[in-house]
């Protein structure tokens, strides 16, 4: 329960932070809310050589109404996006999700860009970025660049972002008609399975967690959607998953859990 030595640098800006990843090479990771990265240390299962503490860069927390998108900050909080009036008013799904996040303890600590960063396959935020279709701008010694959710998650805690690189900003469209509803045992676990369902005029986006090592769209429920047809939708929730079986739950089980928990979403996202 004690993780291996490692150094500490906390740099106050972003070009520092980028410059320290640099100069640490391979063994250097970023540490944001440190509510995933920590636990691991603990654990053994990371082992960085540095750590680079990116919790008192400025400017990396805010959220604002960028006019045809929300643009919110990679170390803004679960409980920072939770309660934005910004992101409640344009994009309630995501408030919604990261009032759902944890505990309030993990709520108030982690980040919503440690989380996407961190890409763990039962996280909630990066199933509703894929349906949301957001992006990840992220900044490394190569300058900005762009990611959509679709090319972000890559594998098993694995993302497109280099090593080199920082998460710099989350961003999202607005959208009124949106929803996430994951099944856990209990309030604070992490979800066995959850799916997000966006809806813009008789089409909808639904993404999966849970069920499968990166986050995925529901390809044939969104096609049979029709608007109105909730359970004949979401009975094409399983079709193409194969996901694992573990102590939580069969990949049968979870396979059935897609289908009632996007039913469940797409009610809730029309009403
Ligand atoms: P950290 O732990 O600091 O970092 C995680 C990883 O991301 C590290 O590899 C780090 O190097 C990298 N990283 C962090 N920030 C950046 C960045 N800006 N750019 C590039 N790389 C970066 N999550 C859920 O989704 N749902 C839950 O229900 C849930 N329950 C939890 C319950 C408990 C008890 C705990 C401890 C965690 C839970 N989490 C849950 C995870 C939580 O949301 C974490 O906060 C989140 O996964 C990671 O965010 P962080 O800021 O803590 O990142």
């Amino acid at each position: 329960m004690i993780p291996q030595a490692f150094e500490y640098e906390r740099p106050a800006s972003l070009a520092d932070a980028i410059g320290l990843l640099k100069q640490h090479g391979e063994g250097a990771r970023i540490l944001a809310g440190g509510h995933s990265l920590l636990p691991m240390m603990k654990l053994r299962l990371a082992a960085p050589a540095t750590l680079i503490d990116i919790s008192g860069v400025s400017g990396l927390n805010g959220i604002r109404d960028a006019g045809s998108y929300l643009a919110i900050g990679a170390l803004a909080t679960h409980r920072d996006v939770a309660e934005s009036d910004i992101v409640r008013g344009g994009c309630p799904v995501l408030a919604a999700t990261a009032a759902g996040v944890g505990d309030l303890q993990v709520r108030n600590r982690g980040t919503i860009g440690g989380s996407v960063a961190q890409a763990d396959p039962h996280a909630d935020y990066p199933a509703v970025l894929l349906a949301l279709e957001g992006e990840a701008i992220v900044e490394g010694p190569g300058g900005q660049r762009t990611i959509t959710a679709a090319d972000l998650f890559t594998g098993y805690l694995s993302t497109s972002v280099s090593d080199d690189e920082i998460v710099t900003e989350l961003r999202v469209p607005k959208v009124s008609q949106g929803a996430y509803v994951k099944f856990n045992r209990r309030k604070a676990d992490w979800a066995i399975v959850g799916v997000a369902a966006v809806l813009a005029g008789s089409s909808a986006r639904i993404a999966l967690t849970g069920v499968a090592p990166t986050p995925v769209r529901a390809a044939a429920a969104e096609a049979a959607w029709n608007g109105s047809n909730a359970a004949d939708a979401a009975s094409h929730a399983g079709e193409g998953l194969n996901p694992p079986s573990d102590t939580a739950a069969s990949g049968e089980y979870r396979v059935h859990l897609a289908r009632v928990l996007t039913q469940r979403a797409l009610e809730q996202a029309s009403a």
